[in-house]
């Protein structure tokens, strides 16, 4: 009988892994361990888990032994930890080793929407540029004022890359920073005030629900570009829509969605905001880190060792 019980689509290699590791179960989501049988359910001890679809305490309460939830991505906010206290069972996540990728793709985002790239790819694959001339001017992204919503582990490595386009870097965190000089604000409305480009980068979950409120969109205003990786909940998806669609918000990049993959068709419409596929940490080089680092903490929870990125 296996410990370890795998939820959630993982790539053939890490399966393999995965398998040669701890020769675990493996089942696509939780609601599929209510139709486990008894003997698999109360064997497993851990849970390596993937996806965004919610990890409850029902679905805790169908594996009587368990003792951890490895969270493949460093966002955990499927998975409730509260829950999970009041069990014993200790979480772990993938931090840091994402950093980067996901930094790289909230910067293209925000050159992509600034610099209209989409457009202006569009313009010279429909042969309008011989056709038309020269594609219509659009904005300077260097030296403009980029605030972060949210100035964590991947917030600090946006903000790095931001400061080397010379941009005014702006921030919001629950307390001050030490920052290479970088413009504190206590409130997330002063921030989208003082801004062109918004940098959503909070942790997802309750706390965070709709943080990018109107009042913040309205803040950021005609000229402002708001940039979400973090998760669809930290925005008031609807005032966006109704922001972008008026002509009140200049434009979006978004990787994350309420409803995701099954996003508001409303978007579609819309040539004023840059869609991602949720890809943020997508390449081959992170997601095979991230795989690790949650093997790596499975393999600590069985054998007694301290855990390596624990969330609780
Ligand atoms: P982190 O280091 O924990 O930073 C999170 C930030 O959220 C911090 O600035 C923190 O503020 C703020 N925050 C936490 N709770 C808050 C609350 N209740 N109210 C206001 N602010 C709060 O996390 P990270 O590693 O940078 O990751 C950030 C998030 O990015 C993840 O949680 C995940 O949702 C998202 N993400 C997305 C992708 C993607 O593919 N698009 C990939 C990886 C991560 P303080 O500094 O004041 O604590």
């Amino acid at each position: 009988m296996s410990a370890t019980i795998v939820i959630g689509p993982y790539s053939e290699a890490d399966r393999a892994a995965l398998t040669e590791a701890f020769a675990p179960v493996f089942v696509a989501s939780p609601a599929e361990l209510a139709g486990l049988d008894n003997a698999t359910r109360e064997a497993a001890r851990a849970v390596a888990f993937k996806g965004h679809r919610p990890f409850d305490g029902a679905a805790m309460d169908l594996l009587p032994a368990l003792g951890l939830i490895a969270n493949f991505g460093v966002g955990y906010d499927a998975i409730d930890v509260a829950a999970a206290d009041a069990r014993g069972i200790r979480v772990t996540n993938t931090p840091d080793v994402l950093n980067d990728d996901v930094a790289d793709l909230a910067v293209a985002m925000l050159l992509m929407r600034g610099r209209e790239m989409e457009q202006a790819s569009q313009w010279a694959r429909s042969g309008q540029w011989k056709e038309k001339g020269e594609y219509r001017l659009n904005r300077k992204v260097s030296g403009g004022k980029a605030g972060i919503l949210g100035l964590g582990r991947i917030g600090r490595e946006i903000a790095d890359r931001l400061a080397a386009f010379k941009m005014e870097i702006h921030y919001f965190a629950r307390s001050e920073k030490e920052t290479p000089g970088w413009i504190y604000h206590a409130d997330p409305v002063s921030l989208a005030a003082a801004v062109d480009y918004l940098v959503v980068v909070l942790v997802g979950g309750k706390e965070t629900e709709k943080f990018v409120s109107a009042e913040v969109i309205e803040a950021l205003g005609p000229r402002g570009i708001l940039v979400n990786i973090s998760r669809g909940t930290t925005v008031d998806e609807a005032a966006l829509l109704d922001a972008l669609e008026q002509g009140r918000l200049y434009g979006a990049a978004l990787d994350v969605f309420l409803g995701e993959p099954d996003i508001d068709p409303r978007f579609y419409a819309l040539d004023n905001v840059v869609l991602q596929p949720h890809q943020g940490s997508g390449t081959v080089e992170t997601r095979a880190a991230m795989a690790k680092l949650q093997r790596d903490n499975v393999a600590a929870f069985h054998a007694g060792a301290p855990l390596l990125t624990p969330v609780n």
